[in-house]
């Protein structure tokens, strides 16, 4: 669907979508119609570069032709069979996963809150198994972000901000502690405590990334302990930091890592893979879901994950990475640029994060705003250092405006 196609104005839509959408978000002043690669373009064929790639979601380029290939035939085959049917995608899907990142098992989920959320319910499922019913307690870090389910916000560190607040009671069980502090998190531990859950590298929380030492240390704690060590990589995994999941970059290797936003593509999907260790946790019965594993999500997942590895594209976000982080600091009102591979955050002496982000979409480039002084960029991992430039230029242009 296109805008010609509903012979509408732009104006109308907008009007429709203000009389029938809750409102959570505020976009752009553009319809998004197409996607090209590195590049959205809108109802007047404008084109934007895209440093946000649906939130770090198209990291093998809007409508990657493997990827829509993959869809196209899947559509015509079967679309959904349910869970009580072996489908050929999702088995697929599952050995490519696991030999990829060295994983066992996997849970197909839709979402990465949903993933998140089966982590979770696993870590207390292993915690109730292995060591009786108090053991369900899950410490994360403080400013982390980790869904908008019940139980992912309240594994989210961030009490009493806009996020949680009108939701209480927050389920209980969790505890915040500081980020890159091994010593909070031993703290924060007790004798009910089975599991640690982290971000290798923060998002939404103004992208920070882990000390390698930090994330060691929690390994460490967890081994002593008898916990688990749980990474949310819904937003690092898939090449985004500069390997296929960031706990591999980092040589740290977590029980449990949850996946999602890059893994499709497009497509939604999110996934849960465990090491041996926690194999024997769930059985028939333990947790559901209709659309898990659906056949058209796993079979362009499929196609991303192969695009991903076969075009190397971690390694070039660790090249690109370095090449334009570098180039980030010869910004003006720059206080530090922070990040990993393409996932990078650039936080101002001002708070013009907001001011940034739509007049840059207006000079032509797309990136968020996680901070009021943060911009975070996540382009498709695909990008070229001329595309960097091209987004330096428009940046700089900007930002020398507002300051
Ligand atoms: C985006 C994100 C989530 C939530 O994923 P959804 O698909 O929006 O539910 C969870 N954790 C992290 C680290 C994320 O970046």
């Amino acid at each position: 669907m296109d805008l010609k196609s509903t012979g509408k104005t732009k104006e109308e839509i907008k009007e429709m979508y203000n009389k029938y959408f809750y409102e959570t978000f505020q976009r752009f002043d553009f319809i998004a119609e197409k996607g090209e690669d590195d590049y959205v373009i809108d109802e007047t064929g404008k084109r934007y570069l895209d440093f946000m790639a649906g939130i770090a979601v198209n990291s093998a380029g809007h409508c990657n032709k493997k990827v829509v290939e993959a869809i196209m035939e899947q559509c015509q085959q079967m679309m959904h069979a349910s869970n009580y049917c072996y489908t050929i995608p999702m088995v697929m899907l599952a050995q490519r996963i696991c030999d990829a990142i060295g994983m066992e098992k996997i849970y197909f989920q839709n979402s990465g809150a949903e993933a998140n959320e089966v982590m979770i319910k696993l870590a207390r499922k292993y915690g109730k198994d292995n060591f009786g019913p108090n053991r369900y307690h899950i410490v994360t870090a403080k400013n982390s972000f980790h869904g908008r389910t019940l139980a992912t916000l309240a594994a989210t560190g961030q009490p009493g901000t806009a996020i949680q607040r009108n939701y209480d009671p927050m389920i209980p069980g969790f505890s915040y502690a500081e980020f890159n502090n091994v010593q909070a998190f031993a703290d924060a531990c007790t004798d009910d405590t089975i599991a640690i859950m982290v971000e290798p590298v923060q998002g939404e929380g103004g992208v920070i990334p882990a000390t390698k030492e930090f994330l060691q240390g929690l390994r460490k704690l967890c081994d002593e302990r008898n916990m688990l060590l749980l990474f949310d990589e819904v937003q690092t995994g898939w090449g985004r930091t500069g390997s296929l999941m960031a706990y591999m970059g980092y040589g740290v290797k977590p029980d449990c890592v949850s996946m999602a936003k890059a893994m499709g593509g497009g497509m939604p999907i999110g996934a849960m893979c465990t090491s041996a260790k926690l194999a024997l946790t769930f059985g028939p019965g333990a947790h559901g879901s209709t659309y898990a594993g659906n056949p058209v999500a796993c079979a362009a997942s499929y196609a991303q994950i192969g695009e991903i590895i076969d075009q190397k594209l971690p390694e070039n976000a660790d090249k690109i990475g370095a090449y334009f982080r570098e180039e980030l600091l010869k910004l003006p009102c720059v206080k530090e640029v922070r990040g990993r591979g393409l996932m990078i955050g650039v936080e101002f002496n001002k708070d013009i994060a907001t001011d940034v982000k739509y007049q840059s979409a207006d000079e032509g480039l797309l990136i968020t705003a996680v901070r009021p002084n943060v911009i975070r960029l996540v382009p498709p991992l695909n990008i070229t250092e001329k595309e960097c430039d091209e987004a330096f230029a428009i940046l700089h242009k900007v930002v020398s405006k507002l300051v």
